[in-house]
């Protein structure tokens, strides 16, 4: 597995998140709709006037968060007072112990909104007042200071935060490691082509940002189906894990290589002019040239033939500057393989050099 692919798990949990905001919305605005009503006949102002609040709030909410790109803050935006307003609910001496039955959702939803890490804290931060406010209301009431209800209600406190945090963890889990797969060449652990273009863009953007330069590397292996044919497939394989190997020894932490296909490879050189670009194509070529594939009585050589390009002189987008690294490829291919060609102003001397 390549354990420089950086992960975009945060990202990928943000539609699941609106999801279950959306969902809470529509209830906060029903419930706080009807609570208000009753808390109004019941004479409790406070508690009403808190419920229209939220529910108004829910409101201006729904609208802003179907817009917003930042949605970890109106994440928060809603459940720091939508668990304000709780707290306040159990607190005004006028509700009932009934009340307190909601403390059981802080976890839940808090794992659900914010994740494993921001939603316990949050959890313990909410259920620790809950369980003050309890103290502080009831601490003179024998019916509640008994060891048996204390006990039910913290021990099903504690379960519901208990599952909440381990249902977190493990599906965190899952989806990093599924994320993982979905952007890794099983067969070299290399990135594979979904990640190399969300990397691409990244850079890109770096780049623009922070005026560097940025290279690319489109190598195909020489003659590689003669090495299928002659030693079988499985062997072929081999080559290309021995290949991505080498690849991967070369190059920097901050570069990314890709199996782009078949036999092809991709690099992405943040921060690279065209010249060091070329350098390092050369020396990748000789080391894959250097280093032949050595099984028990089997060598088995392989050479490549390396295009470069830069963004800038060869164009702005990803597929402008494969267009120009893939000529570049067939190029160094006719002239007779084994070798890296770059733009036709550099002659490979000086990037040799
Ligand atoms: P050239 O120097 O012109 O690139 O010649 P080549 O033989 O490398 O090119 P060609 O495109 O004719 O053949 C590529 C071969 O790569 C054909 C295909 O069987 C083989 N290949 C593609 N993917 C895999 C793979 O995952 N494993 C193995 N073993 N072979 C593969
Ligand atoms: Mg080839
Ligand atoms: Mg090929």
């Amino acid at each position: 597995m390549n354990d420089n692919i950086p992960l975009s798990a945060r990202a990928h949990a943000q539609p699941h998140r609106k999801a279950v905001l959306i969902a809470l919305l529509w209830i906060t605005m029903a419930a706080g709709a009807v609570f208000a009503t009753l808390n109004l006949r019941a004479g409790n102002l406070p508690l009403a006037v808190v419920e229209i609040a939220m529910a108004s709030y829910s409101l201006f909410l729904m609208w802003a968060v179907r817009r917003t790109r930042h949605l970890d803050r109106w994440l928060l935006a809603y459940s720091l007072p939508f668990f304000s307003a709780m707290m306040f609910a159990l607190y005004v001496p006028r509700s009932t112990v009934s009340v307190f039955g909601w403390i059981l959702l802080v976890p839940i939803l808090s794992h659900l909104l914010h994740g494993r890490k921001l939603g316990l804290a949050i959890s313990l931060f909410f259920t620790g007042i809950g369980a003050v406010i309890f103290l502080f209301r009831f601490h003179d009431s024998p019916l509640y200071m008994e060891p048996i209800p204390l006990l039910n209600m913290g021990i099903l406190t504690l379960c519901v935060l208990t599952f909440s945090h381990v249902y977190e963890v493990s599906r965190e889990r899952s989806e990093n490691k599924l994320l993982r797969l979905a952007r890794t060449d099983f067969l070299t652990g290399l990135a594979n082509r979904v990640m190399f273009e969300e990397m691409f863009e990244k850079e890109k953007h770096r780049a623009q940002r922070e005026l560097t330069p940025l290279s690319l590397i489109l190598l195909d292996l020489d003659f590689f189906k003669s090495v299928n044919d002659r030693y079988g497939h499985e062997m072929g394989d081999r080559v290309l894990v021995h290949v991505a190997r080498l690849i991967r020894k070369r190059l920097r932490l901050s570069d990314l290589a890709c199996r782009f296909g078949g036999e092809e490879f991709a690099i992405i050189l943040p921060d690279t002019h065209i010249r060091q670009a070329m350098a390092v194509a050369e020396q990748l070529r000789a080391t894959v040239a250097d280093h032949p594939l050595v099984d028990e009585d089997t060598t088995i050589k392989q050479t490549m033939s390396l295009g470069v390009a830069e963004i800038g002189p060869d164009g702005s987008t990803l597929e402008d500057l494969l267009a120009q690294a893939d000529e570049r490829l067939y190029m160094a291919k006719g002239k007779g393989r084994n070798q890296v060609v770059g733009p036709l102003w550099i002659d490979t001397e000086t990037a040799d050099a």
